[in-house]
């Protein structure tokens, strides 16, 4: 064949129509058409990224997502088994091919009671760090101060869409985590909640969103504009997880158990305080006569409960998961080639404070930046290599900062 009758096999172009020909074993093909087939690569993939989901997904047993939680999080046993199983149910579902039994399975949204810092947001962000799938995190109390509530309810699939940088087809299979949601209580049932209507009005407004709906979702946020485009963002696939400290819920349940709260307790080897104890017999009606509503209950069917950290806990906060804290120091460090070491005692003396102080897990990363502002200061411009926190050393940097300060940041 003659150099000028090249042409390209795909599109049929003559060499001189095109940029660049690039020649094969048996064929040419031509700029446009690398262009033309990168972009049908690119769809492709994108398509796969949909189903890359499944595929992890069907990877992942119960026993497998909660060994995963392990590295990330102490204790929590209960709440860690209950989740994997709604987890792992929940993207069940979301595989299961449309049949036409009439089993269908319903969605497994979590509700999750337990003190505040006891790592319930941990739990909802380990989780979807697992799955890579996008997690927004937003406050039940933000959506009782507004005026205008269905609107922002919505707004809480906003922040969905920007965690997942606006992809909706994984927005929509995203988790959101609900937080404080026991403060969108109704008053009449909890007389430490002072606002009152508007929060069995948020309730209502989340009903359809939980149970999974379609709905309009301004991309920027805020106030409906009657110029703005809205995103239709289906909720149906969307996992919801609730949290709320419920402060006060063991009245209602050891009245519904009418008994003593030490009887109970006793069969369990935990170092617990009996009345926080008593959040393992927790049940729906409980939430129910807190203050939420049947129907919210309802579509929140998985019920668990945080455990109170005790300083063993604590202790193991510090220095066991994946990325504790302990560990981001020492890294830390290591980038100014500074060899961090930290004694049992510094570590048992900063748990004791955090107790001391009812700082709760959220106190140990304060306290830690107390301790170690000045020696992160310094150390970066120094010769010293090597610092090793004592006990003293700690005691030393904690006498110096005011630990109402602490109790603030916490
Ligand atoms: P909550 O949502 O219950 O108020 P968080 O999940 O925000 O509590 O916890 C605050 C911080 O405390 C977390 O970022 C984590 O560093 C630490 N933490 C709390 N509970 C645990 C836990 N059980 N295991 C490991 N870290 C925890």
């Amino acid at each position: 064949m003659a150099k000028e009758e090249l042409e390209c096999s795909f599109c049929g172009r003559k060499k001189p129509e095109t940029n660049l020909l690039i020649a094969g074993l048996d064929a040419h093909i031509c700029d446009r058409c690398i262009e033309q087939a990168h972009g049908i690569v690119l769809e492709e993939s994108k398509q796969h990224d949909g189903s890359d989901l499944s595929s992890e997904l069907k990877l992942r047993k119960p026993q497998q997502i909660k060994a995963f939680l392990d590295e990330y999080i102490i204790g929590q046993d209960m709440t860690k088994k209950v989740m994997s199983v709604a987890v792992y149910n929940h993207y069940k579902r979301l595989l299961q091919p449309t049949t036409k039994d009439d089993i269908e399975i319903q969605k497994s949204n979590i509700i999750m009671v337990g003190q505040t810092g006891t790592g319930k947001t941990l739990v909802a962000k380990t989780i979807s760090k697992m799955l890579n799938v996008p997690l927004a995190v937003v406050d039940a109390t933000v959506l009782t101060e507004a005026g205008y509530v269905g609107e922002d309810v919505e707004s809480i699939l906003t922040r969905l869409l920007q965690a997942a940088d606006y992809n909706l087809e994984k927005a929509e299979k995203g988790i959101v985590f609900i937080d404080e949601i026991d403060k969108i209580a109704r008053k009449s049932d909890n007389p430490s909640i002072t606002r009152d209507v508007s929060g069995e009005g948020v309730q209502q407004a989340l009903l359809k969103l939980l149970e999974g709906t379609i709905v309009n979702v301004p991309p920027k946020g805020g106030r409906k504009h009657p110029d703005q485009k809205f995103i239709e963002v289906n909720t149906e696939n969307i996992l919801f997880i609730a949290g709320g400290a419920f402060d006060g819920i063991e009245r209602h349940i050891s009245k519904r158990l009418n008994m003593q709260a030490v009887g109970y307790s006793a069969s369990k080897s935990e170092d617990v305080v009996d009345h926080n104890h008593l959040l393992q017999y927790i049940v729906p009606k409980d939430l129910k006569d807190f203050g939420l509503i049947p129907e919210i209950i309802g579509r929140l069917p998985v019920l668990t409960y945080m455990d109170p950290l005790d300083a063993q806990a604590l202790r193991a906060i510090l220095t066991e998961p994946k990325n504790a804290i302990i560990k981001q120091y020492q890294k830390l460090f290591s980038m100014d080639d500074v060899d961090f070491t930290i004694t049992d005692g510094a570590l048992d003396y900063i748990v004791n404070k955090a107790i001391e102080y009812k700082l709760g897990a959220r106190g140990l990363r304060s306290l830690c930046e107390e301790i170690l502002t000045d020696a992160m200061f310094e150390l970066p411009s120094s010769n010293e290599k090597k610092l090793n926190v004592t006990k003293s050393y700690v005691e030393d940097k904690l006498v110096k900062t005011t630990l109402k300060k602490l109790k603030a940041v916490s």
